[in-house]
């Protein structure tokens, strides 16, 4: 018996990398088991800042969907759901941008920081909208459990204030869904900027083959203190340990490079060519499973397919009782046969 229903996802921006699955993916697997898990495709969410990249999204959605089923994300116990195939999700977001002032929109921490990042300084009533729809989202299959990273635990302070305003405006339809903070850390990127982000490069992607990952290791960021191998080396703050300590199987390996390292015997090559080794073992499993889905794609749409339909059927249910709770079951008839 499962402890309830969890519903994450990702905008389909682009491939995923080792960064999303120390933040959120590894974590998504562990949840499998516990929690009745919907993980959804938020292509809607990208027409709010992206309009000039949408020819790109159905190549990311692919993507992303071997990404996940690579990592282990298993579509026999968890809903990949593609946001677009429930039209119940865009019909919730209408009811609910009802009660919510737009005041309390402008107010949304990420909303202002994406303006500034991408320096719009007019939202669109979309893009203003983004975290109604998030509640839509999470709302529409009933979510209980959301699990987020501290930067995002205001969204799901408004889908809790929507839903307990929905009920008790109009009766108890929706659950207050919690957040699960995971004890996840942020990855650094392959030049130790805090952030691996794609939009600064500084990325390993769980799908570059293992040629290609040497040679992003083999130009990472170290200690810019450090110029001959006998100097003593730092440890903290250094990229390439905060891998080795993240993806190397081999911990006694691992120790002994550090102390090697601090004291000055051994070189940043050796330790690059054996963090190689150990992403390419760490990432060899994923991309054979990766090979197998992306052989037979018409599997790997099968998979949407079904999830989308098991999202859609529970929407569905979900905006029946919104309505019937608001006094808008009239007119069944009507509706259901026009
Ligand atoms: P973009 O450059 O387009 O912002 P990105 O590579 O930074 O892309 P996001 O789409 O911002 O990725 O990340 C989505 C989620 O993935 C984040 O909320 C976070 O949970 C997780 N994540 C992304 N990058 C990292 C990282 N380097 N370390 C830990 N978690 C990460
Ligand atoms: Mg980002």
């Amino acid at each position: 018996m499962k402890k309830g229903r969890l519903l994450t996802g990702d905008r389909p921006t682009g491939k995923l990398h080792l960064g999303h699955y120390v933040g959120t993916l590894a974590n998504r697997v562990r949840l499998q088991d516990e929690y009745d898990c919907f993980f959804l495709l938020a292509d809607y969410h990208i027409l709010t800042t992206r309009l000039d990249h949408l020819e790109e999204i159905e190549e990311n959605i692919r993507e992303i969907v071997l990404d996940y089923l690579s990592v282990g994300i298993d579509p026999g116990r968890s809903t990949i759901v593609l946001q677009s195939a429930v039209p119940q999700i865009p019909e919730l977001q209408l009811l609910f941008s009802m009660l919510v002032a737009v005041p309390r929109l402008q107010r949304v921490p990420t909303l202002k920081e994406q303006m500034r990042d991408l320096h719009i300084t007019q939202p669109s009533a979309g893009l203003l909208g983004y975290p109604v729809l998030q509640a839509a989202d999470i709302l529409s299959v009933r979510g209980e459990i959301v699990p987020v990273g501290k930067d995002q635990s205001s969204h799901l302070e408004l889908t809790r204030e929507i839903a307990r305003r929905f009920n008790e405006m109009f009766g108890t339809v929706f659950p207050e869904p919690e957040t699960l903070i995971g004890e996840v850390g942020t990855l650094p990127g392959t030049d130790g900027k805090t952030k691996m982000s794609k939009s600064l490069g500084n990325v390993i992607y769980l799908s570059d083959d293992a040629e290609a990952v040497a040679q992003r290791v083999m130009r990472m960021y170290t200690d810019p203190k450090r110029i001959h191998p006998t100097d003593p080396g730092t440890i903290e703050g250094n990229p390439v340990f905060t891998y080795h300590e993240a993806f190397n199987a081999d911990r006694a390996e691992v120790d002994e490079l550090k102390e090697r390292y601090r004291a000055g015997r051994v070189g940043d090559v050796e330790v690059k060519k054996r963090l190689a080794r150990a992403l390419n073992a760490f990432l060899d499993p994923i991309r054979e499973r990766r090979a197998r889905f992306a052989a037979r794609p018409e599997v790997v749409e099968e998979i949407i397919v079904e999830g989308s339909r098991r999202a859609r059927a529970e929407a569905q249910e979900t905006l029946d009782s919104a309505r019937d709770a608001m006094k808008m079951a009239y007119y069944r008839g009507v509706r259901d046969r026009a």
